[in-house]
């Protein structure tokens, strides 16, 4: 029974641990999840069968321009959720 995966998730889970630090902004467990989502927002979907979709989504980190949409739509999300945090004081 094939089960799908957003490989796209994956790679943005990939991506975001290493830029938070990066650009100042809060790593809480609200703004972490409100980057990822606002990001997966505005990027393709990706759909594999999850027998192969660890060996599909090496080949989606090696597309320079994946990495480069998935790059600015997280700055895009940490840049909106520094505006407008939604964690708890
Ligand atoms: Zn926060």
């Amino acid at each position: 029974m094939p089960v799908y995966r957003n490989v796209m998730e994956s790679l943005v889970e990939e991506r975001v641990d290493k830029i938070l630090h990066t650009l100042d902004c809060c790593q809480c467990d609200q703004c972490r999840n409100d980057i990822v989502a606002y990001a997966l927002n505005h990027l393709p979907t990706k759909y594999v069968v999850t027998q192969q979709g660890e060996a599909y989504s090496k080949i989606y980190m090696l597309s320079v321009q994946h990495d480069a949409d998935i790059l600015a739509a997280l700055t895009a999300g940490v840049n909106l959720v520094k505006e407008h945090p939604r964690h708890a004081k």
